[in-house]
């Protein structure tokens, strides 16, 4: 074999079935061979189980689907590029022209323009209500057929805790599949709930990292292989390299999100007690308008502490601008901790009385809360509140 040949075909490293890795190599390979045509037919025809083409599957991503569906409760899973990529094509996925989705004002901004813009295009209607309305939610699902109710627990940014049961029993009472993100709640929160379809954001939690971007959409094995063909022809497929990423980051996903979510009930705790401070928004504080709710749903109330600055906008910008420890930009989740303003918030698409709903003021300010010392976290947040 000459030297050009043999970097195309490197000597193969096999081994033995007695010696494992203690963590999984990364099959950062497209393709996967057998040894011969009929076994590849037997594969195509599925005969066999194995891989062949790594959009269609891999064992690395493989991997972290069934880890992923354990986690949440459901026996199938499929992971996408991105949260937003899992939203897309779980929605397109399960919906056809003439369909109607009932969906909520708070509702992550890119998951209300894939449902109002991208699916209105192509015929599928919609309404949207506060998650808050039970009342409108009834009516709505008795004046149109609904094949899909789409929501999220606790809200962005304000932290609304949407009550879990009565969403999923008016739903099933009228025939409609329950789909969850439950990117704010977590992996292993809310799956004890009648829900169809939960879908993640990795990018958040689940890789805490920040630095690997990925999604998941898990449930029923039934219905979620019934929507592999159209995931993996619509190609937001996640890469091996990344999902091992993902892999390692759920090693310490449960000591994160419990040692955060502590971290963020002080950092409420001490907002709710300040003078500069209107309104706090946290589903671990007595204050909170559904605090029992959230008790009885949720183990942890996450990371993430919204409150309104009595000094409205201006405010809200020296006291960004004060931080030391928190950087100033989007996403959630990460073992840093993280700022974000009103006005770096979306919403522009929502009317008056949408934004009333959605409850974000001039002064809002939302807090992701890391894994940094939390007498740091404290020292940082109180000397921002008195510039
Ligand atoms: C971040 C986020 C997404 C989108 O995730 P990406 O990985 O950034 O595409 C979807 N839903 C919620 C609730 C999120 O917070």
């Amino acid at each position: 074999m000459k030297k050009p040949t043999r970097v195309n075909h490197p000597p193969p490293i096999e081994l033995a079935a007695d010696n494992r890795p203690v963590i999984a190599p990364i099959y950062q390979s497209v393709k996967f061979e057998f040894d011969t045509l009929e076994e590849t037919e037997r594969y195509l025809r599925g005969e066999r189980p194995g891989f062949f083409y790594s959009r269609a599957s891999n064992p690395t991503t493989r991997q972290l689907e069934l880890l992923l569906a354990e986690l949440q409760g459901r026996e199938e899973c499929l992971v996408t590029a991105s949260g937003v990529g899992a939203v897309a094509q779980a929605l397109l996925a399960l919906t056809k022209q003439g369909d109607h989705i009932l969906c909520f004002v708070e509702t992550y901004n890119p998951t209300r323009y894939l449902i109002r813009r991208l699916l209105g295009r192509f015929g599928v209607t919609h309404s949207m209500l506060s998650i808050e309305d039970a009342a409108g939610i009834e009516r709505a699902l008795a004046a149109h057929p609904t094949r899909l109710v789409w929501f999220e627990s606790p809200t962005n940014p304000v932290t609304k805790v949407a009550d879990i049961g009565a969403i999923t029993r008016l739903a099933k009472s009228a025939g409609a599949l329950v789909a969850m993100d439950n990117t704010f709640a977590g992996l292993h929160q809310h799956g004890e709930y009648d829900i169809d379809v939960f879908v993640h954001s990795l990018t958040k939690y689940a890789s805490g990292a920040g630095d690997v971007l990925g999604g998941a959409v898990i449930g029923r094995g039934d219905l979620i292989r019934s929507m592999r063909t159209d995931f993996g022809m619509l190609g937001g497929t996640l890469d091996p390299h990344a999902a091992y990423l993902i892999l390692r980051g759920l090693r310490t996903y449960f000591v994160r999100y419990q040692a955060q979510s502590a971290s963020a009930q002080r950092i409420a705790e001490l907002l709710a007690s300040h003078p500069a401070v209107a309104r706090v928004h946290y589903p671990g504080l007595p204050s909170h308008p559904r605090h029992e709710l959230a008790r009885a749903q949720m183990k942890d109330f996450g990371t993430i502490v919204t409150f309104d600055l009595k000094g409205g906008a201006e405010a809200s910008g020296r006291f960004a601008d004060a931080l030391q420890l928190f950087a100033m930009t989007a996403s959630l989740g990460s073992t840093e901790s993280l700022v974000v303003t009103a006005q770096m918030m979306g919403g522009r698409d929502l009317s008056a009385d949408q934004q009333a709903i959605s409850a974000i003021t001039e002064g809002t300010v939302r807090l992701s809360i890391g894994l940094e010392d939390i007498d740091d976290l404290i020292a940082d947040v109180t000397q921002a509140l008195s510039a």
